[in-house]
């Protein structure tokens, strides 16, 4: 059960630490039902808004473990970071997933097998249980991620987008990063001649022979079509940081709600004002279940004090930046994805007052994004780097 506040995401980090060694390098892969956190640690929806920052989660492990010890879940948080990373470089991925996605949802009302799946009547067991799953409890195990992904397009040739889809309409954690990225390698398209196929002795294995396939699964893999990858671009600017001794304005948003300890670290400034910035529009027009628009809504409320509001529109945050006399706004960056449009809107809407918003890279970012030119591996590599600057300057 995942409560959207700060209390919470510490005490699950609490339970999971323990585990977080060779334990998870070893029983990371089953899958418990319910989610049980020895195998892996169920943080993810409160990772996904920050409310548990990276660096912190991986500064506790190292208190109790190792870095060797815990190096494949300290890979796993950086994987995040790595397809986060990877996406920024190449946003065109994320406008051609939508592309594609508005195509295939103007005939998936006449797909039959789509529509069997969503109601969880595939006629599969297995997917049928984790449709349930992911739609009740907004949580999916990665490695049911992967069987189902893999089930969806390779056994029941489904568009791989609508699958994305299905999954960030419903997954608490569901990043476009993250999940985009992954069903594209689950499909074949991310890595050249790779694809993942589940098997039913692999499935029966790690869900400890709760679930016995019989349907045939797919053997072999067709490629969908799709676009060429873009080289990486240069990563966005940043805005510049506001002027000594002006009016500040510092706006959380769902990304990074716990922005504020590193977004005004040594700033001389007159005066702060703190408020944060949720768009309920970017969730109804991507037909994101409540159950997801109110966990990240109520994560971002967790962090605001009484006196900081919350707004649900660009004109009343220019307002709040008019009214408090703001000479500049201060964002973290917000990732490629569907809530950046958004964010554009914002812009010009403040900028029009003469308020400059200003987005800015949080150290964790700004140290990895750079290495997301190339595959997991080379990344790796500078994981070791990072974490002594990174951590040890948090
Ligand atoms: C098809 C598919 C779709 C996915 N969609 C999402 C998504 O929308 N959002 C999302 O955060 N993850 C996604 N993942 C990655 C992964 O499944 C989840 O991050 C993980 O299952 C979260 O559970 P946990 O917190 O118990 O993970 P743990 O195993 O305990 O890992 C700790 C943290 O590391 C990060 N992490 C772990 N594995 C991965 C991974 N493979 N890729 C990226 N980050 C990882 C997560 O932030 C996670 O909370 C997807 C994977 C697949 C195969």
């Amino acid at each position: 059960m995942h409560i959207p506040n700060r209390q919470s995401a510490l005490e699950a980090l609490q339970r999971f630490l323990p585990h977080a060694g060779e334990n998870y390098a070893s029983r990371r892969n089953f899958v418990s039902a319910p989610l049980v956190e020895a195998n892996v640690s169920g943080l993810s929806p409160w990772v996904r808004t920050r409310l548990l920052q990276e660096w912190e989660i991986i500064e506790h492990v190292l208190h109790q473990h190792s870095a060797s010890a815990a190096s494949k879940f300290i890979d796993e948080v950086c994987w995040r970071t790595y397809w986060k990373g990877w996406l920024q470089l190449r946003p065109a991925v994320w406008e051609q997933y939508l592309a594609e996605l508005n195509q295939a949802r103007k005939v998936s009302f006449m797909d039959a097998t789509y529509q069997a799946v969503l109601a969880g009547q595939s006629g599969i067991e297995c997917v049928d249980q984790w449709t349930q799953e992911l739609q009740q409890t907004g949580y999916l195990h990665n490695h049911v991620r992967m069987w189902y992904a893999s089930i969806w397009i390779h056994t029941l040739k489904l568009p791989w987008v609508l699958g994305a889809d299905l999954f960030m309409q419903y997954l608490l954690d569901g990043d476009p990063a993250s999940n985009t990225l992954s069903w594209r390698w689950v499909a074949g398209l991310h890595t050249k001649g790779k694809t993942y196929l589940a098997n039913p002795d692999n499935i029966q294995k790690y869900t400890q022979g709760r679930f016995e396939v019989k349907e045939r699964l797919a053997t072999e893999a067709v490629i969908p079509k799709s676009f060429p990858i873009q080289q990486p671009r240069s990563l966005p600017s940043l805005g510049p940081l506001p002027q000594k001794k002006s009016r500040v304005g510092v706006l959380l948003q769902e990304d990074d709600v716990r922005a504020l300890n590193w977004l005004v670290t040594n700033q001389d400034t007159a005066e702060i004002h703190i408020a944060g910035y949720f768009s309920p529009a970017v969730y109804s027009v991507n037909k994101i279940a409540p159950m997801v628009a109110q966990f990240r809504q109520e994560s971002l409320q967790s962090v605001l004090q009484a006196d900081h509001p919350l707004f649900n529109d660009v004109d009343s945050v220019s307002n709040w930046a008019v009214t408090k006399q703001l000479d500049a706004v201060l964002m973290a960056e917000v990732p490629t994805g569907m809530w950046d449009s958004k964010i554009q809107d914002l812009q010009s809407v403040v900028e029009a007052q003469g308020v400059k918003l200003s987005m800015q890279r949080c150290p964790w970012d700004a140290h990895f994004y750079p290495l997301a030119k190339a595959g997991f591996f080379r990344f790796k590599q500078g994981i070791s780097a990072a974490l002594h600057s990174v951590v040890s300057s948090s």
